[in-house]
């Protein structure tokens, strides 16, 4: 047998593993794809989901069975593969009907372009309905292959992620759970005990490039671009755009501007861009917010390969980083700095004033991170 696994070389040893599974017959029935945003989990949930609901004798997906000819991405058309979809705040999913819409609606954008980091909205959760509804359809069918796919997992509290609990233990036959996430540090521990994980390393420069060049997108800046998307093909493409300039300046001025006295500048700033946001339009300061925060995420990541000796990616503002007085200062300063700066990302979406989130974020850093600063001091024993 087959398997049609498509995985870039950097990814080699996730796909040996999977198609080890799957010759031996012994491919776990729930499994948790990590990895960070549009490094390709869905990507590779998708062909898992073909290859396991597919009945070819030679290969799989065969594109030939009932299963491979059953899906219609356009229209979200899948008998065999159901997806939890995610309820954003401005959805109301109380009603099956409107639940059963917003899997459909999930499931055309992962179908016809699983690399698109923007498809889900930043703080949408999973709901419990959304959980009994896809165990209901487990237990009513026939058995015939069937995959659900649950992404953004780590977006289940409590209640959703206890009414799957069971079923995760003993998933019934012919059917399988891929879950995938980029914040596995937000799952609960009950449910990663029960799944396979399989986690998506980081693609080179050279990956990165064919797969922005494959869509028509120019590679200049490469080294930059994909120092800013951490490696991530879909984060590249997401922020190939002009925008992208612009975010990075901004997010070094406020790094810079966390380690100044006066919070002028800060300030003005935020004064310039409500005449700006007048101008240009909410939604496109929004992208550049959105770049501006994983333009910090990145220039951070520098910080903490400063401090392990490693070459810095974001090269342009290497003796900018170094110059910083919290440079060098201990990687959980820049832990705890990452942390804040990942719950104001996931503001962002339903913020109408993105500055005023990142004026927050910057205000936060600078006001409490002295604190941290001087317990450290204290624990190394004045060191
Ligand atoms: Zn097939």
């Amino acid at each position: 047998m087959e398997y049609r696994l498509d995985l870039p070389a950097s990814q080699e040893r996730v796909a040996e593993r999977l198609k080890a599974a799957l010759e031996s017959n012994s491919f776990p029935q729930a499994v948790l794809i990590t990895g960070s945003a549009g490094v390709g989990k869905r990507a590779l949930a998708m062909q898992l989901a073909r290859i396991l609901s597919c009945t070819g004798e030679k290969a799989r997906p065969c594109g030939e069975c009932p299963y491979c000819r059953a899906v219609r991405p356009e229209k979200g058309e899948s008998p065999w593969l159901w997806v939890v979809p995610l309820e954003g705040s401005s959805d109301k999913l109380e009603k099956e009907e409107d639940r059963r819409e917003q899997a459909k609606k999930t499931l055309v954008p992962i179908m016809s372009d699983p690399w698109d980091v923007g498809a889900f909205p930043e703080t949408g959760t999973i709901r419990v309905e959304s959980i009994r509804d896809v165990l209901r359809e487990l237990g009513r069918r026939d058995p015939h292959p069937r995959v659900v796919l649950i992404p953004e997992a780590d977006r289940m509290a409590a209640a959703p992620a206890n009414a799957l609990l069971k079923t995760l233990e003993e998933v019934p036959e012919n059917c399988h759970f891929v879950l995938t996430t980029a914040h596995r540090a937000d799952m609960l521990p009950t449910i990663l005990s029960r799944c396979a994980k399989i986690h998506l390393p980081e693609a080179t420069v050279g990956e990165v490039g064919a797969f922005l060049e494959k869509r028509g997108i120019s590679t200049e800046n490469l080294d930059q671009l994909w120092a800013l998307a951490g490696g991530s093909p879909g984060k590249a493409v997401f922020m190939a755009g002009e925008t992208v300039a612009e975010a990075r300046a901004l997010a070094m001025d406020l790094l810079e501007w966390t380690a100044k006295e006066s919070s002028l500048e800060l300030f003005s700033w935020w004064a310039e861009s409500a005449g700006r946001k007048k101008s240009a339009g909410a939604s496109v300061l929004r992208e550049t917010a959105r770049h501006a925060a994983s333009a910090l995420s990145s220039l951070l990541d520098d910080l903490m390969r400063l401090n392990a000796g490693l070459p810095v990616r974001n090269s342009a503002f290497e003796s900018r980083l170094r110059a910083l007085p919290f440079a060098g200062e201990g990687d959980d300063v820049l832990v705890w700095m990452h942390k804040e700066l990942l719950k104001t990302a996931r503001h962002m979406d339903n913020s109408v004033d993105p500055e005023k989130v990142f004026l927050a974020l910057v205000l936060k850093w600078r006001n409490e991170r002295p604190r941290i600063d001087l317990s450290l001091v204290s624990e190394k024993g004045g060191a």
